[in-house]
């Protein structure tokens, strides 16, 4: 197996390196490359291409690799479908928007939840991705926003930096991030160090692992939480999420409104609204807002209504938009915040609920 340049230390670089009878600063050549997200040995530019050649047949630069790329129609969102080394998979996606660059990263390569919507669970768990292997996704998005597209070479890291940065993450790919909590927080750790991004840019989504909240309370750090809601009330979510047989509604938001009060941050709610296959509104009636505000109501929150996004294999629909309008206004008369989620890169399954292992 290659080695993976990224996972070494300074130190072990420099031994890598010397053993292969190179002098010691390639070495550190090689590392700012890497920090930069190259994603082989051939754009080193600096460096002779025997030595390119001799490095690639024994090595590789980052913990993934991307296997596929896929842009939608309006540019703004790219997909990357990643190999890990062990040949397992995941996809990371870059979002253009006009508050920055966002990219949404995978926490678990599939995911062990079930929830009866999402084709992320498809396939059921494979394993938790390491720290370094979840920050590597944020160096490929930002190996991508500093090449020019045209003729594929890298653009100066020190040129012109105006939007070419990755400024917010979502860890909302594949996988519940609070089943991988420790390596979550080792890669936020990094991302807000190593690349400047700040707390508040930063949102973990969770389907409502009540002692991960915990921990991300004793963490301190303010970063966003958004819990994936989906329901208003335990009887329904029990039928569309197996993990509201472990953790009440109630239980979840207590926890979530102690995240919030700690760091006086809104809380994020998210909320699929669902039809069944024949069309009948399964969480989006009337009813269910009507329960949905009195968990929010006067809480300090923001709910993200997400009309389902088609998954093959899963037999919902997604209701129509009087049918989200009247939802949505239920919420906004009893004061509640509330926006409908612009989904982005549906038409190359990469909105939410779309990721998966093979895509
Ligand atoms: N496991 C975490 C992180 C995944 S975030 C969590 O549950 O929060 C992905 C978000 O997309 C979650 O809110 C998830 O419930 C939602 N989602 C899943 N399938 C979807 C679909 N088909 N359409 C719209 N949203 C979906």
């Amino acid at each position: 197996m290659k080695t993976i340049l990224f996972n070494l230390t300074n130190a072990e670089l420099e031994k890598f390196v010397t053993d292969m009878g190179q002098p010691r600063f390639r070495a550190k050549q090689i590392s700012e490359w890497i920090n930069r997200g190259a994603p082989n040995f051939s754009v080193m530019k600096n460096i002779p291409e025997t030595l390119r050649n001799d490095l690639d047949r024994v090595a590789q630069t980052l913990p993934v690799q991307v296997i596929k790329k896929l842009e939608s129609s309006d540019r703004q969102t790219i997909k990357f479908l990643l190999e890990l080394h062990d040949s397992e998979r995941i996809e990371c996606v870059l979002m253009r928007t006009s508050y920055g660059n966002s990219v949404c990263v995978s926490s678990q390569a599939g995911c062990a939840m079930g929830c009866k919507f999402c084709a992320s669970t498809l396939l059921g768990l494979k394993r938790n991705l390491t720290a370094n292997e979840i920050f590597a996704q944020i160096l490929v998005a930002q190996w991508e926003l500093r090449t020019d597209k045209f003729n594929e070479k890298p653009v100066h890291p020190n040129g012109d930096a105006n939007n070419n940065d990755v400024s917010h993450i979502v860890v909302m790919g594949t996988g519940e991030p609070l089943q991988n909590t420790e390596n979550v927080i080792g890669f936020m750790e990094r991302a807000n160090q190593d690349m400047g991004i700040g707390w508040r840019r930063i949102t973990v989504s969770t389907c409502g692992i009540v002692p991960g909240i915990d921990r991300l309370i004793e963490w301190g750090r303010p970063i966003n939480l958004a819990i994936s809601l989906h329901a208003p009330n335990d009887e329904l979510r029990r039928k569309i999420m197996p993990i509201a047989n472990k953790y009440s509604i109630a239980e979840i938001m207590d926890a979530a409104w102690r995240f919030t009060n700690t760091h006086n941050r809104q809380l994020m709610i998210e909320y699929i609204l669902l039809g069944d296959a024949q069309g009948n509104l399964l969480n989006a009636t009337p009813e269910c807002a009507n329960e949905l505000v009195e968990i929010v109501r006067d809480k300090n929150c923001m709910v993200n209504l997400i009309p389902w996004n088609a998954v093959t294999e899963r037999e919902f629909s997604s209701p129509s938009g009087n049918a989200v309008h009247r939802f949505q206004d239920i919420l906004i008369k009893n004061g509640v915040h509330t926006r409908i989620r612009r989904e982005r890169g549906t038409d190359i399954g990469s909105a939410c609920g779309q990721l998966r292992i093979s895509g």
